[in-house]
């Protein structure tokens, strides 16, 4: 979500006659875009503001220092107390309203008339909705973006069609609770099925699906279009049930396992990936274990690992955050180690077959390989001299790096 908001930024600014600078001590303005969801991004997010602060001082630049997005809504303007020297600050609910009206803001030099044309994409994040109505009760996100709201489907469709026109292959469709997508008449397979439609678009991805709502009739939609890429985000959060209660989730380890069973059946060849925390308030050595058993039966393509972190204004932050920091630690480390193991099965099951792959860019520092991914969410390599940006080609894996499939063309 924070990629789209800045893209849209960084659009608006090219609309005024903005273009990017190499280097941030090149650049007349620097903007941080910030995000709030465990406690760490945020100090890293204040570090490097500070980082840029200083140098400034230290160069006597002329340059403007914003930060943007969800640590921005959080902390609001006291946060240019804590930081002196950072000149705006633009919370997440206010980066659409304030990129459409950008007027009065525009530095010496630059004019509105517009500068080069923003570069575009092969593939982009375009959110269909915004803010989230669950209440997930370790999450700050409902807080700092709001109630959720859909966004209409004409005017995604829209969006998607001119990104087409100047270049874009694949477009991730964004929510925080894309199945509950409903912009009064389309719901999430309705605009599915219009996003799929668009001439010169190759590829349709979506996140994120909540275990609740995610129904047999989406997945059968997935089913039916090819550009629908076979893979389903699909958080688990924890796989105990006890936990999944206290964490508000509205679903139980035996219902999520239902809704696993429900996409293998449907989409048996879909990359099923996952979020997961350690260390919730309460969570027992048993709990974990719950967490560990399913992972082995789910048998992720791969997951996202978070050790819990307490966010001030949620539910549980009013519970004793009670599990040690080196038990979560510890938690999360066996947990890394044991999903590692299982997406690398996952590569190297992939051996020896055909896959179809949207090459998007060159790997950095090599000069001939080009990194893609597979219609689920699979990373591939292929040595290739010319350019095939853009490109889905058939290619073969001929082994595995663990993380990475090395392919030939077919
Ligand atoms: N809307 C999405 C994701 C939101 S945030 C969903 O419902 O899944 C992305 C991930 O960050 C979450 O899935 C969760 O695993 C993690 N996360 C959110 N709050 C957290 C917290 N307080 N501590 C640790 N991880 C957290
Ligand atoms: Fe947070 Fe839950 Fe909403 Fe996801 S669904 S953004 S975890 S409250």
């Amino acid at each position: 979500m924070n990629v789209a908001d800045s893209d849209m930024l960084a659009q608006a600014l090219f609309a005024k006659g903005y273009y990017s600078a190499s280097t941030s001590s090149d650049a007349d303005l620097i903007v941080v875009n910030t995000c709030s969801v465990r406690e760490r991004a945020e100090i890293r997010a204040k570090a490097r503001i500070k980082e840029y602060v200083n140098h400034r001082r230290k160069s006597h630049a002329a340059q403007e220092i914003w930060v943007i997005g969800c640590m921005a809504q959080r902390l609001g303007q006291s946060l240019r107390n804590e930081i002196p020297g950072i000149d705006r600050v633009i919370g997440a609910k206010d980066i659409v309203p304030f990129a459409q009206e950008m007027d009065g803001v525009l530095l010496a030099g630059a004019s509105d008339t517009g500068g080069e044309k923003f570069p575009g994409k092969l593939n982009a994040f375009v959110p269909i909705m915004r803010g989230c109505n669950n209440v997930c009760s370790y999450c700050v996100v409902p807080l700092v973006r709001g109630e959720e709201q859909s966004i209409p489907a004409i005017s995604i469709e829209n969006t998607v069609r001119s990104l087409v026109d100047t270049g874009l292959k694949e477009v991730t469709l964004l929510g925080q609770n894309v199945n509950s997508y409903h912009d009064g008449s389309t719901d999430l397979a309705g605009l599915l099925e219009k996003i799929q439609a668009i001439p010169g678009l190759a590829r349709i991805r979506f996140t994120t699906s909540h275990p609740k709502d995610c129904t047999d009739a989406l997945l059968q939609t997935i089913g039916r279009y090819p550009k629908l890429c076979k893979h389903i985000h699909l958080p688990v959060q924890s796989g105990s049930t006890r936990i999944l209660e206290k964490m508000n989730r509205k679903y139980t380890r035996e219902t999520y396992l239902q809704r696993i069973d429900a996409i293998r059946r449907i989409l048996p060849n879909a990359d099923i990936t996952t979020d997961v925390m350690t260390g919730f308030p309460t969570e027992s050595d048993e709990d974990f274990s719950d967490t560990v058993s399913l992972f082995k039966q789910v048998h992720f393509t791969a997951a996202f690992m978070f050790a819990y972190s307490k966010r001030d204004g949620t539910v549980a932050a009013a519970l004793n955050d009670d599990v040690p920091v080196d038990v979560k630690k510890e938690r999360l480390a066996r947990l890394i180690d044991l999903q590692t193991a299982i997406t690398k099965d996952h590569y190297s099951s992939m051996v020896g077959k055909d896959l179809e792959v949207l090459f998007l860019e060159r790997q950095r520092g090599g000069e001939k390989l080009w990194t893609g991914q597979d219609n689920g969410c699979k990373r591939s390599v292929l040595s290739c001299n010319e350019n095939i940006a853009g490109m889905i080609l058939r290619v073969r894996a001929l082994h595995s790096s663990g993380m990475t499939l090395i392919t030939e063309r077919i």
